[in-house]
């Protein structure tokens, strides 16, 4: 029987029902009758040079979402404001880590892009163009997108935590002409010397013509790289009007980790991505004008694109967001901003969940955070425990009374949007993410696209296309076509899963060797490239074992080369983790590097990590008949 303290759904209290603004009903009901009809419903609430008549154009795998339609997404996101009634509402609110504030209204922040802009195109950056960004997360970096977007060029934005090779090998895939970067982040009160990193990365790469340097702290000395142009001038060739492009252009280029080989560079375009990402602020997390909506994730994932930059910004929404650690300069910083700001909604991952979980509810208690009404979580899985403490803590109960619903969903950055979760209304069950969201046509299938049944483990795919969905992969039609094409029932989102008997869709991790640290994707294919790259290995194979804070963290198995064996112990193991933090960042250390004599592989020498993570977690190994003997 279930524990009536802790049933299987937990229903939404009315107390909380009645804060809500949207229902997704009548939208799921349209959406699966007429897909085409809804969508283009969606997207004619927005600005078109030329209005689309066509909603989807499907040829397997390749997809057009509004194609005959132009515009270009700043139209929406800040000059259709910025004319208007919004022109003095607040845009961004930006906090720092060392107590700064800045607010750009969207008359303000349009004014900006558009010098931005200009600068760029006097820089002779055209339509097309790859800029790589690689900013901390300030409002520099944001007017950064926004005026490649303008421009019609195709962003990159590296994650300002990756180290110099991860950084290297992006720009050169995304063959960028300009790359963008500050002198400094901030890290937990340290400073971190992006561009001494950018200007290592783009040492031997002759195709970079402009280093573009925002200097924030003008102290910091060092060499320049004789391709720097000072941020400023910038802004010194007047203002740039949005170039008007086909609803299919390339918006931007967002890297992510795949099972194999080099991260692949996912594609989104300027008119599905605009509308898949605004309908979701909207619907999902019913952000309505006024709002003050907060995201903690950062520009250089795909959370951050959709959700401080392009989804709030055509919403028309005020977004805010904070550069640093949430629990830096102190455990507080989080939830007075949450307080002082007015926060109606925050969109964050479990991992800081579990943080304050971790630190007690007390770090909570000085802060009236009742103004909030729905807090959304992505990114890895909520589990049940971090879920009821939220909901309890944050969410102000799990009975009438609460004043927030705590919720999941899940996508990934080929999706651009929400694609499974559990709205607001909708009781919770959890572990579980959710229900496919409006227009979202999920299944759980077997390896010959099969439905499996309720409450058995399948691949999660996706058998229509939605308008926020990739549509390519930079560089790489065979391995796009390869994520339509490998299972017939549709798009692989390489996720195993179940569904229970009401439609929720429980996430049980990757079917592949990807792993899952502090809510990021990282190959292990990655980590193992950049452990071989020290000169003392030979071999390398990591896994990810469960982390109660991190979801998971990284376990690397090296050999080593013949002549090293005997620095081990003095300091070798340091040597080699400080040598992966260089190449890939601090994300993607490794928390342990173990020096073995053999890896145990397959017969036909694939690396079988199934073992060692049997090993690491003292697991029956399972079936070892594919072992090499
Ligand atoms: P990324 O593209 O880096 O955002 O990573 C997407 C991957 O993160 C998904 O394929 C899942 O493995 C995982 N993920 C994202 N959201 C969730 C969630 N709500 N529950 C479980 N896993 C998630």
């Amino acid at each position: 029987m279930t524990d009536p303290h802790r049933p299987d759904r937990w229903p939404v209290p009315d107390s909380v029902l009645r804060r809500l603004r949207s229902d997704p009903e009548d939208d799921i009901t349209r959406a699966a009758q007429d897909p085409d009809g809804f969508w283009l419903e969606q997207a004619r609430q927005y600005e078109w040079t030329r209005e689309p008549t066509t909603a989807l154009t499907w040829n397997r795998p390749d997809m057009q979402w509004f194609a005959d339609g132009q515009t270009n997404i700043t139209l929406n996101a800040l000059d259709r404001h910025a004319r208007g009634e919004n022109r003095t509402r607040a845009a961004l609110i930006w906090l720092s880590e060392t107590g700064e504030r800045q607010i750009y209204t969207y008359g303000l922040l349009l004014e900006q892009v558009e010098r931005a802009a200009a600068g760029l195109r006097h820089l002779g950056v055209q339509p097309g163009d790859r800029v790589v960004i690689y900013m901390p997360l300030t409002p520099e970096g944001v007017i950064a997108m926004l005026a490649c977007a303008r421009l019609g060029a195709v962003h990159s934005v590296v994650y300002a935590g990756l180290g110099v090779g991860a950084l290297r090998d992006r720009i050169t895939d995304a063959g960028a002409r300009v790359v963008i970067t500050a002198d400094v982040g901030y890290r937990r009160g340290k400073l971190v010397d992006l561009y001494g990193i950018a200007a290592e990365a783009i040492a031997e790469l002759g195709g970079v013509e402009h280093l573009i340097l925002w200097e924030r702290i003008k102290t910091y000395q060092r060499e320049h790289d004789a391709r720097t142009v000072p941020w400023e001038t910038l802004f010194t060739h007047g203002h740039a009007p949005a170039v008007t492009v086909n609803a299919e252009d390339p918006l931007f280029i967002l890297y992510t980790s795949g099972s194999t080989g080099k991260p692949k560079g996912v594609i989104h375009t300027h008119g599905g991505y605009m509308v898949g990402t605004a309908y979701h602020l909207r619907q999902l997390f019913d952000v309505r004008g006024g709002d003050v909506f907060f995201c903690t994730s950062d520009i250089g994932w795909i959370v951050g694109h959709s959700y401080i930059v392009y989804g709030p910004l055509v919403a028309g929404a005020t977004v805010l967001f904070r550069e640093g650690a949430p629990d830096f300069p102190d455990t507080g910083v989080l939830w007075r901003a949450v307080q002082e700001y007015g926060v109606d909604i925050l969109f964050t991952a479990p991992t800081t969940l579990r943080l304050f979980m971790k630190l007690g509810a007390d770090t909570l208690k000085p802060h009236d955070l009742t103004r909030l009404r729905v807090v959304a979580c992505a990114g890895e899985a909520l589990n049940p425990e971090a879920w009821r403490w939220a909901q309890e803590h944050i969410g102000g109960g799990l009975g009438e009374g609460a004043h927030a619903a705590v919720i999941d969903h899940w996508w990934q950055t080929e999706l651009g949007a929400p694609t499974l979760g559990t709205h607001p209304r909708w009781p919770v069950r959890p572990g579980y993410a959710g229900r496919p969201l409006a227009g979202v046509d999920a299944d759980i299938v077997d390896e010959n696209g099969q439905s499996v049944p309720d409450g058995q483990q399948g691949h999660l795919v996706i058998r229509r296309p939605f308008p926020s969905m990739m549509r390519g992969i930079h560089g790489n039609p065979d391995k796009y076509a390869q994520i339509w094409n490998e299972n017939p029932a549709g798009y692989l989102s390489g996720d195993l899963a179940t569904r229970d008997e009401h439609g929720y869709i429980s996430i049980l991790g990757r079917s592949d060797d990807v792993l899952s640290v502090a809510g990021h994707r990282i190959g292990s294919a990655d980590v193992e490239d950049a452990l071989v790259s020290h000169p003392a290995v030979a071999e390398a194979a990591v896994i990810g074992i469960p982390d109660e804070l991190k979801g998971q963290s990284i376990i690397a198995h090296v050999i080593l080369r013949r002549g090293f064996e005997d620095q081990v112990g003095q300091g070798l193991r340091a040597s080699i983790t400080e040598h992966v933090r260089r190449e890939l960042g601090p994300i993607a250390t490794p928390a342990e590097i173990r020096v073995v004599e053999a890896l145990p592989k397959t017969r036909s020498g694939k690396i079988l990590r199934r073992l060692l993570r049997a090993q690491a977690l003292g697991e029956d190994p399972g079936d070892l008949t594919t072992l090499e003997g």
